[in-house]
Formats: C-alpha cells, sequence, structure tokens
C-alpha cells in the first residue's frame, strides 16, 4: 500500500512545476488531483491503490486495454533492436511494414503513409499536402479551406483554422487561414431542427452551393466522419458523408476525413470511412493507432495525390518539405502493429455489435432521465448531453459546471470519465466487457444522483 506522503509529494510537484493541457490553472491548484500511476487491462490505478473503470480511454486513445502483454512485447522487442532512427534519408523495417498493414486495412484506394506524431500534425499534413497538390496540378486559385461548424482537428494553427469550437479557438483567429465553415449535419446544433434525413438534406444543399459558387478557390473539404467527437459526440445522419464525398468529387474538391478519434473500432466499423464505402483522399489518423500506447500518426493518401509529388528531378519542385523529426517513430510503429494483430487474435470487430448493443440498452434506461436533454451513440463513442430542463432544452448555466461535477461524483462508482462541457462522454476502450459496460452507464446514473 502506497504512503499517502508520496502521492502529496506528486501532487506538490505537479502543482509546482506542470502546466496542464486544457486546464484553468488557478482552478486546477487549488484542486486534489488524482495521480495515476498504474493500469492493467481496462483500468487505471491510483497513487493509493484505488481502481477506476477507464471511461474515455484515457482520452480516446486505448483500444485493447492498458499493459497488454503483445503490445508491452512488441515495444520491448523493438527497443532492444533500436529505439530511434529517422525517416528522413533512411528507411527502417517497422515503419515499411506498418505502412503496408495500414493500406490494407484502410478504405481502398488510399496507397501511401506520411507518418507524423499527434492528431493535430496528422491534420497539418493534410492541409498542406492538399494545398500543394493543386499547386502542383497547375490550379493555384484552389487554396481555401472547408470545415463543418462545431469542427475539431486539433490544436495547431492550420488545425485550429479549420476548427469550429468558439471556446478553444476564437482567441487565435487573427492568426488563421481562412476557412469556410458549413453547417453541421446534426439536429440537435442545427437551428432549423427538423428529422435527421431533413438535416442531413439541408446540410448537404448548403454544402453544394458553395462548393457550386466557390469551387474553383477551394482545396479541401475536412471533416470527422460520422462522429464529431469534441463537439459534443455529434453524430451525423446516415448518408451525409457519402452524399458530401459525391459532391466533392463532382466539384474536384478533395476531401480529407479526420478519423483521429473515429478510427481503429470506435464506431463499430475499423474506420467509420467504411459504413459509408468513401475513399477520402486524404486519411489522418492517430490516438488509436499505436492501441494508445505511445504517439504516433499518419496521414494516408491516395495515388493520384501522391503522383503528383514526383518529379524527374529535385529542382522540379515537386517535394514535399514537410516532416517531424520523430516521424514514423519505430517505438510507435511496433505498438500499432502489434495493436492490428490485436485486432485479429481478438476479434475485436466481431466483438462489437454485442457490445454496442449492451451500451445501447443501458443508456435507454438513462434516456428518461429529466436532467438528460439527448444521447448520441455511435458504436462505443457516447455523448450524454445534460440539460437543466429538458422540455425547454435550456442549458445548465456553464459556471455550474454540472458536465464535470457529474463526472467527478462517478469517481465515488470507480469509474473515470472526463466531459465536454455538459457532455458527458462515455468512449471505453473496445476491451470493456459486458458487465463493465453497465457499471459504466451507473457511475453515471450514480453521479446524476448526486446532483443538487
Ligand atoms: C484529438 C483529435 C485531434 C488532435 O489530435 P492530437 O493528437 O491531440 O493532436 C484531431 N482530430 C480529431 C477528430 C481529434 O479527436
Amino acid at each position: 500500500m502506497a504512503s499517502p506522503s508520496r502521492t502529496d509529494r506528486w501532487i506538490d510537484l505537479d502543482k509546482k512545476y506542470l502546466w496542464h493541457p486544457f486546464t484553468p490553472m488557478r482552478q486546477w491548484s487549488d484542486g486534489t488531483p488524482l495521480v495515476i500511476e498504474r493500469a492493467e487491462g481496462n483500468y487505471l490505478i491510483d497513487s493509493e491503490g484505488r481502481r477506476y473503470l477507464d471511461g474515455v480511454s484515457s482520452l480516446w486513445v486505448n483500444v485493447h486495454g492498458h499493459n497488454r502483454p503483445e503490445i508491452n512485447q512488441a515495444i520491448r522487442e523493438q527497443l532492444d533492436r533500436m529505439a530511434h532512427s529517422t525517416l528522413l534519408g533512411l528507411a527502417h523495417p517497422t515503419a515499411a511494414e506498418l505502412a503496408e498493414r495500414l493500406v490494407a486495412c484502410a478504405p481502398p484506394g488510399l496507397t501511401r503513409v506520411f507518418y507524423s506524431d499527434s492528431g493535430s500534425t496528422a491534420v497539418e499534413i493534410a492541409l498542406k499536402l492538399a494545398f500543394q497538390y493543386w499547386q502542383l496540378a497547375g490550379r493555384p486559385g484552389k487554396r481555401r479551406f472547408v470545415h463543418l461548424e462545431h469542427a475539431y482537428h486539433g490544436d495547431t494553427l492550420g488545425a485550429v483554422a479549420v476548427g469550429g469550437i468558439p471556446h478553444f479557438h476564437a482567441v487565435f483567429g487573427p492568426l488563421l487561414i481562412e476557412s469556410l465553415a458549413v453547417p453541421t449535419p446534426h439536429p440537435y446544433r442545427h437551428p432549423s431542427g427538423g428529422t435527421p434525413e431533413q438535416v442531413r438534406d439541408q446540410a448537404l444543399a448548403a454544402l453544394a452551393d458553395l462548393l457550386r459558387a466557390r469551387g474553383h478557390e477551394i482545396a479541401a473539404f475536412i471533416l470527422e466522419p460520422l462522429v464529431q467527437g469534441a463537439a459534443g459526440m455529434l453524430v451525423h445522419p446516415e448518408g451525409y458523408l457519402a452524399g458530401a464525398a459525391a459532391l466533392c468529387r463532382e466539384h474536384d474538391v478533395l476531401l480529407i476525413a479526420d478519423e483521429v478519434a473515429t478510427g481503429f473500432g470506435r464506431t463499430g466499423t475499423l474506420f467509420a470511412c467504411a459504413q459509408e464505402e468513401v475513399t477520402p483522399d486524404l486519411l489522418c489518423l492517430a490516438k488509436g493507432l499505436t492501441g494508445g500506447y505511445t504517439p504516433l500518426a499518419a496521414t494516408l493518401a491516395t495515388q493520384r495525390i501522391y503522383d503528383q509529388f514526383l518529379g524527374a528531378r529535385p529542382e522540379d519542385r515537386r517535394t514535399f518539405y514537410h516532416g517531424h523529426t520523430f516521424t514514423g517513430h519505430p517505438l510507435g510503429c511496433a505498438a500499432a502493429l502489434a495493436s492490428l494483430d490485436l485486432f485479429e487474435r481478438d476479434r475485436v470487430l466481431e466483438m462489437l455489435p454485442a457490445k454496442i448493443d449492451r451500451l445501447r440498452v443501458a443508456l435507454d434506461q438513462l434516456r428518461p432521465h429529466p436532467l438528460v436533454g439527448d444521447i448520441r451513440q455511435r458504436g462505443l463513442m457516447v455523448g450524454i448531453e445534460l440539460v437543466a430542463d429538458r422540455v425547454t432544452g435550456a442549458p445548465f448555466p456553464a459556471e455550474a459546471a454540472t458536465g464535470a461535477l457529474v463526472c467527478t461524483a462517478a469517481r465515488s462508482s470507480g469509474v473515470l470519465l472526463r466531459p465536454l462541457g455538459d457532455v458527458v462522454v462515455l468512449m471505453p476502450p473496445l476491451s470493456i466487457t459486458h458487465d463493465e459496460i453497465d457499471a459504466l452507464v451507473g457511475a453515471v446514473t450514480a453521479g446524476l444522483a448526486t446532483l443538487p
């Protein structure tokens, strides 16, 4: 059993030296953070030995559970061979093997893998590739981007430019490249409301209008397929993705699918794009790529994109001059290969429909709750929107931090959650069991009961 003084020391050091992401630091220093010291399976273990179900997959990354011997072993074996060597001017086996595997499991037609380190860099790379593609293709006027309202694509400046979450992004407005917003196909956030089909058709009509009028100056449309995660798990109506992809093709605008959150099984298929048989021109992967073990990202491109970057000589200026020092890090590539092996060995995708169904049934119990305005689920991605009044849909005052209160209360039930505002997010590892699914939803119910 750990001594409390050990925990106190770590908290003191944290408060003295650390600056946490997305965190109001004054409030942080007034609180008592949990110190997570170990993890196993679907559980995180704090410095006092308490176990918590990892209800959001350690920020949407963990896939097969923590401390899986197979992934640990793959990282160890790679470490014993070589921790790192560069992809600038040199090759290494693990990056090459993983690229083959990714091309084999990605939507058909994506044939090239460009590595980086995070979801944000995967998006930056996609944006720069799209921009340079049109320069190389002799259509330099196609230089703007289109994004969905409420979009989230990461926190670097290019990714922020195609984002639409004012709370995060407004302050950086003056720094950003121009990007045009189109309506999010979601009834709850759509001013005119209507059935999902109506909302979808209106959103597609707005996209069509924009592409018709300005397609000649638009390089690419970027979206999170099927589910807009950080927006509060906004689930798109069926057919929006395929409809948007068709419009992009029709107007010669590239489609960038950001599957940083949706990738690797979260929506029920390995990639969300597969559900509407869409092959984007560029596909961004990160979070779950390594099973959530190490930072690694990839931007996949079609042959059409790649071919534009081939010159007879370097002086032809067709090179993509972009790269990060740790691009294609061997330890990450080894973890990713082991994770893809586990998808097969554990028959992860075959097990998913029953788990998704179990989660749906558990959530149905919660739907009538007076403080629940909406429950959105796609696969194992869930957003539970809390409201002060479910008849009018009136939100709680932001300063009440109701979502955070519910998530903190869930810790008493042994579940760790992190909300998006007043949306309680559930995004468990794909390895979650049926009993754990019930415990997860039960913890939210218990958390709601603690509200005044
Ligand atoms: C998390 C996320 C990103 C950013 O990934 P980082 O690794 O945090 O940079 C980009 N797009 C989507 C859809 C995400 O959910």
